[in-house]
């Protein structure tokens, strides 16, 4: 994933931290994680739901080793989470974009 390693997350990293909204679960669908998840080997294309989070949108794998270090390290923040889910949707879903290779050798 290129998103969490990006200048807007570190940005939002400096921020004061926020509580992650339960159930939005919007940086386990946006982005791609390169990583491997379990039950996810070749990782999480950007856009689909990661297979680890639960019906209630939590997940499965919080606090245990398999979960991936990209996961662990996400600290939500008023730049990466917006006001709702579907505002986080579209700002994950930006930076996504705006921090693939392709975009950034052309930016
Ligand atoms: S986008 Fe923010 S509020 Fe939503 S699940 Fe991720 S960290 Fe939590
Ligand atoms: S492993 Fe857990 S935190 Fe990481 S994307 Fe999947 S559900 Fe979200």
């Amino acid at each position: 994933m290129n998103l969490f390693n990006g200048t807007a997350a570190t940005a939002a990293r400096q921020n004061a931290p926020v509580t992650c909204r339960p159930h939005c679960a919007a940086c386990c669908i946006a982005p791609s994680i390169s990583s491997p998840i379990p039950g996810m080997p070749g990782g999480k294309p950007a856009g689909v739901r990661c297979i680890q989070l639960d019906n209630h949108s939590r997940c499965r794998l919080f606090g245990q080793p398999e979960r991936p270090p990209v996961c662990v390290s996400l600290r939500p923040g008023p730049d990466l989470c917006g006001s709702d889910t579907q505002d986080a949707l579209a700002i994950l879903t930006r930076l996504e974009t705006a921090t693939r290779p392709q975009a950034r050798t052309h930016g």
